[in-house]
């Protein structure tokens, strides 16, 4: 065995209602003065209660998906107008996004109360729309100092976004298994992901208000997103960002749906990453399925299934003329150590099963 792993500076406090002690925590260690809180509209409420008390001189809603860059420069207007020392976001990916913009050219420092199980928070990595071109970049500057993870902001989260969010968080774990830089520690890292994810992702559906099942499933969504820093982007995830960009797709909703095919593309080329998946997903192969030995795409299958997933990408409004541009975007993005080689016919295929929703087990 033989590795080089990075492994992020980055305080985590996880607790269930502890919130706004954590938060006010954070904001002191660093002795921030002049706090400025981002939190989209809908976060607006649940933002004034957890950052209450706090040195707050500016609360700032405009958060836009995917962080346009026009949103990012007035963000960063108003932080160095109003002599900001520390940021504080407060929401999804997109209101993470959004603080990243601002300390990537500021400097300042972030603290992250996440609200989804987007995982930003947990990494380096940040990202810009400009028009319909979305730049990504890597940065020690935008990593959050500290996390604030407390599961009962997620209680509103709605079930169906809940489940979209969490199998994006699902589709960390498993890309991350054979992403280029992928080792053994994400790998240990995205396994425990997946099992906490199959155990919470259930439960969310089934009492969406109930505290159990949202600490499982945040929990693995950090798992998730640290896996995901050190692993680099996989397969799936190059394929997600062609068709979000080509198609103005929903992010976490995209994930969702592609998932499966990807899992069942790669499976039979990668089989340590087959072995962990099926383990974490805790089921013993069906006998003679030469398609899915080990059951990882069946455990996969079977969660979907109990959480009602998106199915489709013609569902989500990618039109099916698409998927020729789509196929060769992706071809010319396939992430070295890819487990199975792509190609045009075998992508082309991979894309129009996730396109009609067709869900199942590729045969090598
Ligand atoms: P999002 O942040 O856009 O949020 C989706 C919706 O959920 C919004 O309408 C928001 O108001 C609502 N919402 C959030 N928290 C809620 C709560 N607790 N209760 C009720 N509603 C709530 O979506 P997302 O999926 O969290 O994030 C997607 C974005 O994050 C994408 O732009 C993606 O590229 C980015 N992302 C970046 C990284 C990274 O490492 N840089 C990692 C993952 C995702």
């Amino acid at each position: 065995m033989e590795f080089e792993h990075v492994s992020l500076p980055q305080r985590v406090l996880f607790a269930t209602g502890g919130a706004r002690g954590n938060l006010a925590g954070q904001i002191e260690t660093l002795g921030a003065r002049r706090v400025m809180v981002i939190a989209g509209e809908g976060e607006r409420d649940l933002a004034r209660t957890v950052a209450d008390g706090l040195p707050v001189v500016r609360w700032h809603h405009e958060v836009v998906m995917h962080v346009p860059v026009e949103v990012a420069e007035r963000a960063r207007e108003i932080a160095a107008a109003d002599g900001v020392d520390a940021l504080v976001c407060i929401g999804g990916g997109s209101t993470t996004g959004l603080a990243k913009a601002v300390a990537l050219t500021s400097g300042l420092p972030i603290v992250a109360v996440p609200t989804t199980y987007a995982g930003s928070e947990a990494t380096n990595v940040w990202g810009m729309t400009e028009g319909a071109r979305k730049t990504t970049g890597v940065d020690d500057k935008v990593l959050p100092r500290a996390i604030v993870y407390d599961a009962s902001l997620m209680l509103t989260l709605p079930v169906e976004l809940s489940v979209a969010s969490g199998l994006n968080a699902l589709a960390h774990c498993v890309d991350s298994m054979w992403a280029p830089r992928a080792d053994p520690i994400d790998r240990a890292l995205a396994a425990e992901g997946i099992r906490a994810l199959r155990i919470g992702l259930p439960l969310v559906v089934k009492e969406p208000t109930g505290a159990e099942g949202r600490e499982h499933a945040l929990y693995g969504a950090y798992l998730s997103a640290r896996a995901f820093a050190s692993a680099g982007s996989g397969l799936h995830h190059k394929i997600c960002h062609v068709l979000g960009g080509m198609f103005n797709l929903p992010h976490a909703q995209t994930h969702a749906v592609v998932l499966p095919y990807v899992l069942a593309f790669n499976a039979p080329y990668a089989d340590d990453a087959r072995r962990l998946i099926a383990a974490a997903f805790d089921v013993s192969a069906e006998p003679g399925s030469a398609s899915d030995p080990d059951g990882a795409v069946t455990g996969l299958n079977n969660l979907r299934a109990q959480l009602n997933a998106p199915r489709s990408l013609r569902d989500l409004g990618m039109p099916e003329d698409g998927i020729a541009a789509a196929a060769e975007a992706v071809l010319a993005a396939v992430p070295p150590r890819n487990p199975r080689p792509v190609t045009r016919e075998n992508i082309t295929e991979l894309l129009h099963a996730a396109w009609s929703g067709t869900e199942g087990t590729d045969a090598r």
